[in-house]
């Protein structure tokens, strides 16, 4: 609950003043609901919509991206607006992307009244994202941009290796995902509840995990367990590999047979030319050659690689 101050918010105000001044407090659930109602909104399950209705939430995400003024701060998904309005009222500027028309329409109703707020029609993993931010840096000063988002969960790997693998001019990704793949990107290579896509996180960022979210904390009610976290980019990679993408293409080999041994994972997948060059390979860099993928850290990934591009 948030003491009601006179703001910006169009159908915020527009709701308070049919309440005739009997609601002396602002609440997430009933807002959300009047927006629903208003505009006729049913969830759209297969554009990944939940919609936050747990102020402690958005407080933690809004809190945890330690927004100012100086910062740009790029929303994925922001739908009926719920933690855009926080947002807004915290950062230099806001750039939206949303996919669903019907929330456009919202959002542009209900934010016309912000000069930092911008709100582009469209796919995220199809947008621009470096240029966008290149743009509005050179354009605005900003001295750092931001993404803060509560994703649609039917995409939120792409989205997060789109946004690590472009590179993308970023201090930090604040996410809320479902628990079970925020688990496997915070995890440290080598220790336990790993993928490959670990291995990708940690070479880009550091990642940590923030807070678990129930279920009731959405309407609807998604089927799994979510959780925030926060990724700040690394400046420079932990480690030094002669080819990145090579590196990644090993790993992802690795992984696909994750039961097997590194060695016949590697060895079936060609990345080793024949088992006696991979267990040359491990015997060199001091692995077992019964060792798991899961064991490996990217060190030793990155070794594995530099020794074979030294190989070829
Ligand atoms: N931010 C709102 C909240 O916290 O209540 C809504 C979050 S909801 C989990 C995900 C949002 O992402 C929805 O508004 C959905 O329409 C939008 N969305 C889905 N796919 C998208 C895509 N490819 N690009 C941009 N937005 C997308």
């Amino acid at each position: 609950m948030k003491n009601i101050e006179k703001d910006k918010d169009i159908e915020y105000n527009k709701y308070v003043k049919k309440m005739k001044g009997n609601r002396k407090m602002s609440n997430i659930l009933e807002d959300t609901q009047f927006i629903m109602k208003k505009y006729k909104i049913r969830a759209n399950k297969a554009l990944g919509q939940n919609f936050l209705i747990n102020q402690q939430v958005v407080d933690t995400i809004v809190e945890s991206s330690q927004i100012t003024k100086q910062d740009l701060v790029i929303e994925i998904g922001p739908g009926l607006g719920t933690l855009t309005k926080e947002l807004l009222e915290k950062a230099g500027k806001v750039i939206c992307i949303e996919l669903d028309k019907k929330m456009i329409k919202i959002l542009t109703d209900r934010f016309s009244l912000y000069k930092n707020f911008e709100l582009i029609h469209g796919d995220v993993l199809k947008i621009k994202l470096n240029k966008i931010i290149k743009e509005e840096k050179e354009k605005n000063g900003f001295q750092s941009s931001k993404i803060v988002a509560n994703l649609p969960y039917y995409i939120t790997t792409p989205i997060i290796m789109k946004l690590l693998e472009d590179r993308l001019d970023l201090e930090s990704i604040i996410v809320m995902i479902q628990k079970e793949v925020a688990d496997r990107l915070i995890a440290i290579p080598g220790e336990k509840e790993t993928g490959a896509i670990t291995y990708s996180v940690y070479y880009y960022a550091t990642a940590e995990g923030i807070m678990e979210v129930p279920n009731d904390s959405f309407i609807p009610e998604p089927e799994v367990t979510s959780k925030v976290i926060k990724l700040t980019l690394r400046k420079d990679p932990p480690v030094e590999v002669k080819s990145r993408g090579v590196m990644f293409k090993i790993i992802k080999s690795a992984f696909m047979q994750r039961r097997k041994t590194l060695l016949n994972a590697l060895t079936n997948t060609k990345v080793f030319m024949s088992k006696e060059e991979g267990l040359r390979i491990l015997k060199e860099l001091h692995l077992d050659e019964n060792v798991r993928a899961e064991k490996l850290t990217l060190e030793d990934f990155a070794e594995i690689t530099n020794k074979i591009l030294v190989d070829e």
